[in-house]
């Protein structure tokens, strides 16, 4: 099959894409609709409405958008234009901190496109905002995205946990900020 084929070369570092991905398979997967998506994937995955998603209890959304729970999704989530995608076989096991950071890193991409630090950033940032992400969440997102290798799309995970701890820092009110750690 050709959607997870595509899937495939991408699915191995947290985050599968489909925002202007390198490579001809995946190029296949650009212009797939919601629609298509759910066709290609099964009984299996099931749709969740705007508005529906509760992860651990907390509702999330990401704009008006739907999301598609796939368990044979071949990495934790993924984006394309117009829905999000998580697994939940993935998910079950990591933390709800980790699991919240894993939607909003995809619900990201809708917005920054296929850049991963900058999907990474918006989700830290996000979640401080919202009020799910305090530091000791964010030692919980390190530690799981330390075991993650890079890729042609990602940074390896100790980079990528860097690059979010200071956007962590950029996203803290005005009174927290200490000195010049948060100017660039
Ligand atoms: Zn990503």
């Amino acid at each position: 099959m050709r959607l997870r084929t595509g899937l495939a070369l991408l699915g191995w570092a947290l985050c599968a894409l489909a925002f202007g991905v390198k490579g001809a398979a995946a190029q296949s997967d650009l212009d797939l609709t919601l629609e298509q998506y759910l066709a290609q994937a099964g009984d299996a995955a099931k749709l969740i409405a705007y508005g529906q998603l509760r992860i651990d209890g907390k509702r999330m959304i990401c704009g008006r958008r739907p999301t598609v729970m796939d368990p044979n999704f071949d990495s934790w989530g993924g984006a394309y234009p117009g829905f999000v995608i998580l697994n939940p076989k993935r998910l079950e096991g990591l933390s709800t901190t980790v699991k919240l950071y894993i939607y909003a890193h995809e619900c990201g991409h809708q917005f920054v496109g296929r850049d991963e630090e900058a999907a990474d950033c918006f989700a830290v940032k996000r979640g401080r905002r919202y009020g799910w992400l305090d530091a000791g969440g964010m030692d919980e997102i390190c530690g799981f995205i330390a075991k993650l290798k890079g890729s042609a799309d990602h940074f390896a995970g100790p980079k990528r946990c860097e690059i979010m701890r200071r956007c962590f820092k950029e996203a803290a009110p005005r009174a927290e900020r200490r000195g010049g750690s948060v100017r660039r």
